[in-house]
């Protein structure tokens, strides 16, 4: 049985009908950039994410992108972060001219390891960037309070846990500001690029409105150098179809998961572990095997979908090689880059896919 990573065409085809009247609308107004629909999705994110303003950007990293230069982080700052992430977490960092200093992560959520922050805070650093990888967040009370102590900025790249919780908190609503990212394979995904920063300050907000559109204020008045960041209105549109359904697709994921956990229980395959303080959304579900590679290969061989997130961190990506770190910097993101594996675990899965995976995944065993 062919069973694929994600399968796009399953979900869109229970929704086709308002995808296609809401694209038709936004053809029909002509409000091809801004306007209503980007406006109540902004609403809506900010809402559903316990956050007061939302700033449609024209993805997640420019999220990132329009969130680091609104703060004023760039050259000769430095803003902490982890490498075992999206390239677009450091990379934004980068890309503002800021230098990404790196920490290694807990092994077992995968996320940025707070007790290793405090040794790297210099009078440069300005903000940190932890990552909710694959669904689950960070450990945010000691984040909050190093940056508190040393008042930093926090920047939550929330891109894979949209409505996550830590303590009952919402993804994107502990930082000074939250990223989320739309490419179609996030749990909330449009039909092409788009992402929000989510925010409960009002000053940083009205930046960030003024950043996405050129720093523009009003029409030909440039305050800042910024960017276009602007969010399509047919993404906004389809994205307003979707988001009503997101609470029950993440439900479906867990499902999967916890489906996945209890055929797993007493292998060899380690299971995610998931924090008490979490409420994860599973953008990923990720294993962790001995012999990763023989297993990717044996899934593939079997037409199950797999994927590795992700196989290099970024401490060793040669675009990084200036800020001289080398191998053996962070082991348990090295480890993790060597073990990991990605399943299906996207809501429209069934039982009878499922027992394939793992049965696939146990016959590499042997
Ligand atoms: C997807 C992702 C991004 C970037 O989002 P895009 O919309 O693809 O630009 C940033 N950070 C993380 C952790 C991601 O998974």
């Amino acid at each position: 049985m062919q069973v694929p990573l994600l399968d796009l065409k399953a979900q869109y085809a229970t929704i086709k009908d308002e995808i296609m009247a809401a694209v038709a609308g936004v053809l029909e107004s002509q409000r091809c950039i801004g306007g209503p629909k980007v406006e109540e999705l902004e609403r809506a994110i900010a809402q559903a994410s316990d956050c007061e303003f939302g700033v449609g950007v024209s993805s997640g990293t420019d999220a990132l992108l329009n969130c680091l230069m609104s703060l004023d982080i760039g050259p000769g700052d430095e803003v902490v972060t982890t490498p075992f992430t999206f390239f677009a977490s450091a990379g934004s960092i980068a890309r503002v001219g800021a230098k990404p200093v790196f920490v290694d992560i807990d092994p077992r959520t995968y996320n940025i390891d707070p007790s290793q922050i405090e040794a790297v805070v210099t009078d440069k650093t300005k903000a940190i960037m932890p990552v909710h990888l694959y669904g689950q967040m960070a450990d945010m009370d000691p984040i909050m309070a190093l940056a508190r102590k040393h008042d930093l900025a926090v920047i939550e790249d929330a891109a894979q846990s949209i409505t996550s919780t830590y303590k009952g908190r919402k993804a994107g609503s502990i930082g000074t500001a939250g990223c989320f990212s739309f490419f179609p394979s996030k749990n909330l995904g449009g039909i092409g690029d788009g992402g929000m920063v989510v925010t409960n300050d009002r000053q940083l907000y009205e930046r960030m409105l003024i950043m996405r559109d050129h720093g523009q204020q009003p029409q030909y008045y440039y305050h800042f150098v910024g960017g276009n960041f602007r969010l399509d209105p047919l993404q906004a549109a389809a994205l307003l179809v979707k988001l009503p359904y997101l609470d029950g697709w993440s439900q479906a994921r867990r499902e999967n998961a916890a489906y996945y956990d209890k055929r797993f229980a007493g292998t060899e395959v380690q299971t995610p572990y998931i924090s008490p303080d979490c409420g994860t959304v599973y953008n990923q579900y990720c294993i962790r095997v001995p012999q990763r590679d023989r297993v990717v290969a044996h899934l593939r061989d079997k037409g199950i979908g797999c994927a590795i997130y992700y196989p290099v961190p970024l401490h060793l990506q040669k675009c990084f090689a200036y800020l001289g770190y080398k191998e053996g910097d962070f082991p348990e993101s090295e480890k993790a880059a060597q073990e990991i594996i990605a399943l299906p675990v996207y809501p429209e899965l069934t039982d009878e896919m499922q027992d394939a995976v793992v049965d696939a995944v146990l016959e590499a065993f042997g």
